[in-house]
């Protein structure tokens, strides 16, 4: 079969073509597992974070991509939830062990041996990939095969940092970042929290002036204080102050929610300045968001169909995926990309 692998790991500015096209032999379903043929593929900035090794897949060559949509072509036995033909998905949790506190509460997504689709394992860079039955995901019929690729990461992702931050209906919530996530978390509060206020920081009047146009009731500047106490606010953004600045505009017992899998040190002495009583006292907290559980891919993607959340998508030949990494990396961004694997 057909796939890009990646051998080693570089710098995208020094290769601008990391993967290599390659003749694989077609992958053999194990028990429980089942045979996918790929029809689409979403390209992701996590894999440019896998090529340039700030999180490393731990054995090369590997197939990346976590978004994948293909059809069930074969099973290794001791399956029955999906037929051969079937549509699925194939998220970022490829498995995880099943019986850790964590997996039996739902929470597989924090399992110590929790495997990544794509960099622990074979991801849909590919023509064929296999992956355990149970994680697999039933697609809603809403959606084409290059719509559906794009809502297995990105979406799924901040619906759990949305459940993280634990709203209900008439709360307030903040939003700092307002990116291609915060995008989609403002329209999921919009419509499942319709009394819900949400307040947006970020730094472009831009990105400002959109956040209104989706219907945030104020949006300002990352270091501004929002006009009422928040609480909860999500943070997408990858540097440190908006953290210490939004930590601020908590109320009391609120939490923020860092939605990020990795922050960088250029701004983390401005952690310094974190003022125990103006910023943390009262019961304050801040929770992370690692990786998904199988239940925010699954709820995501009917609350998606429910909303026809249908994102604007950038077709590539399987391949050309260097060109879409590249393009990625150099943020000539327009709608999601997507690999087209016939
Ligand atoms: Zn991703
Ligand atoms: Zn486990």
């Amino acid at each position: 079969m057909k796939a890009m692998v990646l051998q080693r790991l570089c710098s995208l500015e020094e290769n601008t073509t990391p993967l290599t096209l390659t003749d694989l032999p077609e992958p053999v379903p194990g028990k429980n597992e089942i045979l996918v043929k790929v029809s689409a593929c979403g390209v992701c900035h996590t894999e440019l974070d896998e090529i340039e090794g700030r999180t490393p897949p731990p054995h090369l060559p590997v197939v990346l991509g976590h978004q994948v949509i293909g059809r069930v072509q074969a099973s290794g036995g001791g399956t029955g939830v999906f037929k051969i033909g079937d549509r699925v998905g194939i998220a970022w949790i490829y498995s995880a062990c099943g019986d850790c506190k964590w997996c039996l509460a739902g929470e597989e997504n924090l399992c110590p041996d929790f495997r990544a689709t794509g960099r622990d394992a074979d991801g849909g860079y590919a023509e064929y990939m296999t992956v355990p039955e149970g994680f697999a995901f039933r697609i809603p019929d809403v959606f084409s095969d290059s719509e559906a690729a794009p809502l297995l990461c990105a979406g799924a992702i901040g619906y759990r940092s949305l459940r993280l931050a634990e709203i209900d209906d008439g709360d307030s919530l903040g939003l700092t970042g307002f990116g291609a996530s915060g995008h989609l978390v403002l329209k999921m509060v919009r419509h499942r929290y319709p009394n819900t206020r949400v307040y947006v920081f970020a730094r472009s009047e831009k990105e400002r002036e959109f956040a209104q146009e989706l219907g945030a009731v104020w949006a300002g500047d990352t270091t501004d204080e929002s006009p009422e106490r928040l609480s909860s606010i999500i943070d997408t953004t990858p540097v440190w102050k908006p953290i210490v600045e939004a930590m601020r505009n908590l109320e009391p017992g609120g939490r923020l929610v860092v939605n990020a899998i990795r922050k960088e040190d250029i701004d983390k002495d401005y952690l310094l300045r974190l003022d125990y009583p103006e910023h943390l006292w009262l019961e304050k907290e801040i929770k992370s968001v690692a990786n998904v559980a199988r239940r925010d891919v699954s709820e995501f993607l009917e609350l998606a169909a429910e909303m026809r959340l249908t994102p604007e998508v950038q077709e590539f030949r399987l391949e050309d995926a260097n060109q879409a990494l590249v393009e990625l990396k150099t943020r000539k961004i327009r709608g999601a990309k997507v690999l087209r694997i016939e």
